[in-house]
């Protein structure tokens, strides 16, 4: 399947038993909007769906500039319940449509046809992992869905499963890109003016950059501003002469100032800097934590690097008992995606969640935004409907 309408549409004829996958065993009991028992005949069928995410403006870092995301959107079948998932692919992780679809073949037929019991997350992930060293944001896609489906059985979201307060979670940042038009980021300085705080994407060189710091400021001189750099600085002296001038014009955080692979030139600038370095391409999953202490003063967590929210849980864990500060990041994905890292808003000091409006095309409602703040809501799993 490629079209979006009929992905739903085929999504409302399995509700109602339609056979497009001969679901009569599966969906016996669809009526039943919470299940709470595993009976024999209940086994795993995962769906996906290529879908292209249109962005509303071109979206520019320090490398690239692109106008599209390839997703690919995952429904997990389960007992007449259904489970969304999400793998968005920006060119620089190295996945494809094509990579993610192979790879969820194999998911399919691998891992989910030896198991029945939607709670056994720890075995079903485990081994969804041991697939391949990589694709990570495949197997977000099956680790959000397979959550979002056990948080349907259980009748609860996950940020409550976890037992968080709804009301921790931060304001989201909103980002403004790179332009070369200075009237553009104007219009979008003035679009974000809904917004708590900004991110401006830098590492263009020193002209560009303060270029864009200035435009933002003469049309919006007091909203907080992060900075990501995209590892866009190639000098620690610079780069810490440079975060002084950002904290004078009211930048508050910095992420991933320089290569990802340069932890010495990171805990020079952590020791030295101003305002807080945070990691994001220096960290990706878990066992890259301990090597970060020092390095940085916190790092930003993204499922599609991760693998997911079972792992992402882990690492709020890791970082919390290393004492590196915490913030949660995303792609330009759909609500599913945005909304099920949203589910650990409430553990994160920034949230960087604008994923889902910075696309013109979103199929999916979940978590809101209450003038900038996260707010989650109270439906099972990740809290999500199709649109
Ligand atoms: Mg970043």
């Amino acid at each position: 399947m490629t079209d979006r309408r009929r992905f739903i549409k085929t999504l409302g004829g399995l509700a109602a038993g339609s056979a497009l996958i001969k679901p009569t065993e599966i969906f016996a009991s669809s009526s039943d909007s919470r299940k709470t028992s595993v009976s024999k005949g209940d086994r795993f069928i995962l769906e996906w769906e290529n879908f292209t995410g249109e962005l509303k403006y071109t979206f520019a870092i320090s490398s690239s500039a692109r106008n599209t995301t390839p997703i690919v959107l995952t429904r997990l079948h389960w007992g007449g319940l259904v489970g969304y998932g999400e793998a968005s692919l920006p060119p620089y992780l190295g996945e494809t449509q094509a990579s993610v679809n192979e790879f969820l073949k194999k998911v399919q037929t691998n891992v989910l046809s030896k198991f029945n019991d939607p709670f056994r997350i720890e075995e079903i992930l485990s081994e969804v992992d041991a697939i391949a060293i990589n694709n990570t944001a495949a197997k977000a896609a099956v680790d959000i869905a397979l959550h979002d489906l056990v948080g349907k059985i259980m009748g609860q979201p996950w940020w409550k499963i976890w037992g968080f307060r709804a009301e921790d979670t931060p304001c989201t940042s909103y980002t403004i890109g790179w332009d070369a038009s200075d009237d553009i980021v104007k219009e979008k300085t003035h679009e974000a003016s809904w917004s708590k705080v900004l991110k401006v994407k830098l590492g263009r060189g020193d002209y560009e950059d303060r270029r864009m710091i200035r435009i933002i400021r003469e049309n919006n001189p007091g909203t907080p501003i992060y900075i990501d750099a995209n590892q866009g600085w190639k000098d620690k002296v610079y780069a810490l002469d440079f975060i002084h001038w950002l904290k004078e014009q009211g930048i508050t955080m910095i992420e991933q100032p320089m290569n990802k692979y340069d932890l010495d030139s990171h805990a020079w600038l952590t020791e030295r800097s101003p305002l807080p370095i945070i990691a994001d391409e220096s960290c990706q999953r878990l066992v890259d934590i301990p090597k970060l202490k020092g390095a940085f003063h916190g790092i930003n967590i993204k499922l599609m690097k991760c693998t997911g929210m079972r792992e992402a849980r882990e690492m709020v864990s890791l970082a919390n008992a290393l004492d590196l500060r915490l913030m949660i990041g995303c792609m330009t994905e759909t609500s599913v995606a945005v909304s099920a890292a949203a589910q650990l808003a409430p553990k994160m000091e920034w949230a960087d969640l604008d994923g889902n409006i910075l696309l013109s095309n979103d199929c999916f409602t979940g978590m809101k935004l209450t003038e900038g703040k996260i707010t989650l809501n109270d439906l099972p799993g990740i809290g999500v409907k199709p649109l």
